[in-house]
C-alpha cells in the first residue's frame, strides 16, 4: 500500500478542488487576500458584481472574456519592460502594452500594485511526477498501483503550478501514467506535462524498474516508435547508470554509440527530441556525439569523484546541446545523498564553465528524487543558477523560460509573454530581474489565462 503519509503537504487540499472544481481555477476573479485588486474596466458595475460574475461560472473559461492583468514590471522572457499591462483572451495573450494606455472597455482587470513583477510561468526540464520526493522514491513507487500512483502525480502537479511551475517536462515515469494524467484533467488544472513515458533503459539498468528495457537494435528501434505511437513528446535514454537504482554506476555507460546512434536517429525521424541521461564523460561525449538534444546531469562522475576534460566542456558548449542542469533543492532540507553531496562543488565548477564557454543551460530539477526536492523546488533552482553557477538573475530567468521552451519544443506557445503565447503566467512580488530570491514570493499564476493561485 502507498504511504500517504509521504505525499502530506503535496497539496492533498487543491487535488480535492481540482477534482470538485471548487477552490482554485475558479477563474480570474483574484484572491484578494493574495494581493491583486479586481475591478471591471470602463467604470461600470462595482467589485461584488464582477466577483459575482467569475464565481459563477466556475472555472471554465467563458469564450471571448477579456483579462488584464497589470503590474509595475513585466519580464517578457527576455527582460525587464516596466510598468505593463498583459492582456489575456481565451487562454492566450493577446497584447502586452508598456505604453500605459488604458485597459480594453468591458476587460476585467487585476492590478498587482507597483511591487510586483509579472513573468511567463517557469518551465522544469526534468522532473518525475512518479516519484515522491520521499527517502525512498524506488520502494514507495513499487507499493503504488497506477491508481494510487495517478492521484499522486496530480498532487505532485498541482504543487509545481502552485509555485509557478506552468510547464514541467516529465522524463520518466511507469506505464506512460504522465500521458494519462494529461489526458484526465482540464488543461488548466494542472501545468502542461511533455512527456517521455518510461526512460529508455538496459536490462536491470538504471530505474529499470519503470518497465522500459530495451537493448539491441530492434528493441531500441521499437521502443523508440512505440513512445511515438504513445504520443510522447521526448525520447528519455538512461546512457550511464544513476545514483537512484542499487547495483547502477552512474560513472559507467548502458549503452554504446552505435546503440544511442540507432535511439537519436530514430526518434528524429519520429520527429521527436531526444534526451540523454549522462553522469560518466563516455556517457556524456557519446550522447554529443550521436546527436541527443539535451544532456541530463552531465556530472562528470568517476569511481570516486569527478574528472571533466576541459576539451569535451568546451565541444558541448559549441554543438549547441542544451545542458539540464540538475539544480534547486528546498532551503534547509535534507542533504543530497553522499555521493552527490561529495561531488557537488566540482559538478558546479564544470556547469559554470561550460556556462562562461557559451553551452546552452537549463534548469532541470530531478524533481521527486529525494526529499530535498519536492514538485515545486524549481524556484530555488533558479536562485542556484546565480548562486552556483554564476548566471545573472537575467540569465536564470531567461533559462527557464524562453530557452527552456525552446530546448523541449515548446518555443512558440511557452515561455513568453508576448501576444499568441499561452496565458502561463507568473506573478511574484518584488524585482526577480534585480534579485533572484524574489522569485519564491509568489502572489498569484494564471494558467491558460485561469487563475490556479
Ligand atoms: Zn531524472
Amino acid at each position: 500500500m502507498c504511504s500517504l503519509r509521504s505525499w502530506l503537504g503535496l497539496a492533498v487540499g487543491p487535488v480535492v478542488n481540482v477534482f470538485t472544481g471548487a477552490a482554485i481555477g475558479r477563474g480570474w476573479h483574484g484572491h484578494l487576500a493574495d494581493g491583486g485588486a479586481v475591478r471591471p474596466a470602463g467604470g461600470n458595475g462595482d467589485d461584488k458584481a464582477s466577483w459575482a460574475g467569475p464565481c459563477a461560472r466556475g472555472w471554465v473559461a467563458p469564450v471571448n472574456q477579456m483579462l488584464v492583468l497589470r503590474a509595475g514590471q513585466v519580464f517578457d522572457g527576455e527582460r525587464a519592460l516596466g510598468l505593463a499591462m498583459v492582456v489575456i483572451q481565451d487562454g492566450r495573450i493577446s497584447g502586452l502594452d508598456t505604453s500605459g494606455a488604458s485597459p480594453p472597455e468591458g476587460a476585467e482587470v487585476v492590478d498587482f500594485g507597483p511591487d510586483a513583477c509579472l513573468l511567463p510561468g517557469l518551465i522544469d526540464a526534468h522532473v518525475h511526477l512518479a516519484f515522491d520526493a520521499s527517502a525512498d522514491v524506488v520502494t514507495s513507487l513499487a507499493a503504488c498501483d497506477d491508481g494510487a500512483l495517478l492521484d499522486h502525480m496530480a498532487a505532485a502537479a498541482v504543487r509545481a503550478l502552485r509555485a509557478g511551475v506552468t510547464t514541467v517536462r516529465d522524463l520518466g515515469d511507469r506505464d506512460y501514467l504522465s500521458l494519462q494524467l494529461r489526458g484526465r484533467f482540464p488543461s488548466t488544472a494542472l501545468p502542461h506535462i511533455a512527456a517521455a513515458g518510461p526512460p529508455i533503459t538496459t536490462s536491470g539498468g538504471h530505474c529499470w524498474f519503470l518497465g522500459g528495457q530495451a537493448e539491441g537494435e530492434t528493441a531500441l528501434r521499437a521502443a523508440v516508435a512505440e513512445r511515438a505511437d504513445r504520443g510522447c513528446d521526448v525520447v528519455k535514454v538512461m546512457v550511464s547508470g544513476g545514483n537512484l537504482t542499487p547495483g547502477s554506476q552512474p560513472h559507467e555507460s548502458q549503452y554504446d554509440l552505435a546503440a544511442l546512434r540507432v535511439v537519436a536517429g530514430e526518434a528524429h525521424r519520429a520527429g521527436l527530441p531526444a534526451a540523454a541521461h549522462v553522469h560518466g564523460a563516455q556517457a556524456v561525449a557519446d550522447a554529443v556525439e550521436a546527436g541527443f538534444d539535451t544532456l541530463e546531469h552531465v556530472t562528470f562522475f568517476t569511481a570516486g569523484g569527478v574528472d571533466a576534460d576541459p576539451a569535451l566542456l568546451d565541444r558541448i558548449a559549441a554543438s549547441g546541446v542544451v545542458v539540464s542542469v540538475t539544480a534547486g533543492s528546498i532551503p534547509a532540507g535534507p542533504a543530497p545523498p553522499p555521493a552527490i553531496a561529495q561531488r557537488m562543488a566540482a559538478i558546479r565548477a564544470n556547469h559554470g564553465q561550460m556556462f562562461r564557454a557559451g553551452a546552452t543551460m537549463v534548469p532541470g530539477t530531478d524533481a521527486g528524487v529525494t526529499p530535498g526536492k519536492p514538485h515545486d523546488v524549481l524556484p530555488y533552482a533558479l536562485r542556484a543558477l546565480v548562486e552556483q553557477i554564476g548566471m545573472t538573475p537575467r540569465q536564470a530567468l531567461r533559462a527557464a523560460t524562453t530557452i527552456a521552451a525552446s530546448a523541449i519544443g515548446l518555443g512558440e506557445s511557452k515561455g513568453r509573454i508576448a501576444a499568441g503565447a499561452d496565458a502561463d503566467v507568473l506573478v511574484v512580488r518584488g524585482d526577480p530581474v534585480a534579485d533572484i530570491g524574489s522569485i519564491t514570493n509568489v502572489q498569484a499564476v494564471f494558467r491558460a489565462g485561469l487563475r490556479a493561485r
